[in-house]
């Protein structure tokens, strides 16, 4: 009996409570930005697998390249026995990163993975413990990932202790009173009352919070944060896992920024949902750690370079930087329609197609309406269309809809949302 109520109770009985599932749905297949349910029914997906399906469900470019490499060989471990997709792949994405200065990239299997190492990097490199991270922040469920998020429930309660040695700043977010000044003012808080500046081996943010709730730091932020890392020595690292692989318009989100970080993380749509993160950074940072001090069994799986290599042809053959920005555009005009229908929706931003609405009880961006989240949510599945919150104040929806999707898909999808926000508010 494979109905979603079925499965659900054998899930309940077989799975632990802390893995959570945002809908009690389970899929039977997908294709580019649709999915079916094991009882037929169909839905739009603005969730993308939580931002790994830029290039969509089953894009057929990127699952030959896989049969083919399935068909060659599928493990080797890199660290045994090389394979050149690995190395073609440091190359190409070495060559779409910021910065003039010599590059270098390694793989891992999860975005948390790829934070590990790029703190590990940055640790060898200056031979110094602190890590500045930002609150609202996420980067994994690792100890480390865990020690650096800045979200307490449901991410880090119950599970510390935590690593020593890291610090939380405020993100700047205008929206919720923090200018970028008073961001800056806690770094040097920080430097102040918890550990002086030539102790601190890096400071890692992310160009847009993810799950924290879409919040953009600002070209200006960003190369105030690469004076202050040049000031002190400190590393500053892009956590691009959730606004890599052309979300936001650019390749990565911090070609935007007018400075280079010197280490990048990626995962998630890189290969388009394949399983492998990256770092990518300065070749004379990157090379510090000792032989076989980095790696790891399944790092860098050649179905997953065989993947991401079929997404950079696809990013080029479909030109889907230009359609991330499109897609931004009319997911914008769609939902500022949207707010004059609805008050609670009191902000709608985003960078490229990392686009999120914020709301509001009455409005009033003192009153974050998580409950009604919650509401939009639960509607839209009803009526077949996938949404994603997120948030420090749990009150933001976000769409990472597949790059591939067409104008109409998206369109269906907007007027989907219309409909749930009319439901929920009824
Ligand atoms: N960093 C960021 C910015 C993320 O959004 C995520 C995942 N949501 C991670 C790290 C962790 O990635 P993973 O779940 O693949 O370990």
């Amino acid at each position: 009996d494979f109905t979603n109520a079925a499965l659900m109770a054998s899930r309940r009985a077989a799975l632990p409570t802390g893995m959570g599932q945002a809908y009690e749905v389970f899929v039977e297949r997908a294709q580019n930005a649709e999915v079916w349910d094991v009882e037929g029914k169909r839905y739009i997906d603005f969730a993308g697998g939580i931002a790994v399906l830029n290039t969509g469900h089953n894009h057929p470019k990127v699952i030959a390249a896989v049969k083919a490499q399935l068909d060659q060989f599928h493990h080797t471990c890199f660290q045994v026995l090389a394979y050149e997709p690995y190395v073609e792949l440091a190359e190409r994405l070495i060559a779409k990163a910021p910065g003039d200065f010599a590059k270098k990239a390694i793989f891992l299997s999860t975005g948390a993975e790829a934070v590990e190492n790029a703190v590990k990097i940055a640790r060898a490199a200056t031979g110094r413990q602190a890590v500045i991270a930002f609150g609202g922040g996420f980067h994994g469920r690792t100890l480390l990932g865990m020690a650096l998020t800045g979200k307490v429930a449901p991410y880090k309660a119950g599970f510390g202790p935590f690593p020593a040695e890291i610090y939380h700043a405020e993100y700047p977010n205008a929206l919720h009173g923090v200018s970028e000044a008073d961001s800056l003012k806690t770094i040097e808080h920080i430097f102040k009352y918890d550990v002086e500046a030539s102790r601190v081996a890096a400071i890692i943010l992310e160009p847009v919070q993810g799950e924290g709730g879409f919040y953009a730091a600002s070209p200006a932020f960003a190369q105030a944060l690469r004076a202050l890392c040049d000031q002190h020595g400190i590393v500053l690292i892009a956590d691009e896992v959730q606004t890599g692989a052309g979300r936001t318009g650019t390749w990565l989100a911090s070609e935007q920024w007018g400075v280079a970080p010197d280490l990048i993380t990626m995962a998630k749509s890189m290969a388009g949902g394949f399983p492998i993160s990256a770092v990518i950074g300065k070749a004379e940072i990157m090379d510090k750690p000792l032989p076989g001090g980095l790696g790891g069994t399944y790092a860098g799986n050649p179905l997953a370079c065989a993947a991401a290599l079929a997404v950079l042809d696809v990013f080029e053959e479909e030109q889907l930087l230009a359609r991330s920005n499109a897609i931004g555009e009319r997911l914008k005009a769609g939902l500022s329609a949207l707010a004059e229908r609805h008050t609670s929706i009191g902000d709608v931003r985003g960078l490229g197609s990392m686009i999120a609405i914020e709301l509001f009880k009455n409005g009033d961006t003192a009153q974050p309406d998580a409950d009604l989240t919650k509401r939009v949510c639960a509607e839209a599945i009803k009526r077949g269309l996938v949404l994603l919150s997120c948030g420090v104040y749990a009150n933001v929806i976000r769409i990472l809809v597949p790059l591939t999707a067409s104008d109409a898909l998206l369109d269906e999808g907007l007027a989907l949302m219309g409909q749930a926000f009319d439901a929920a508010t009824a």
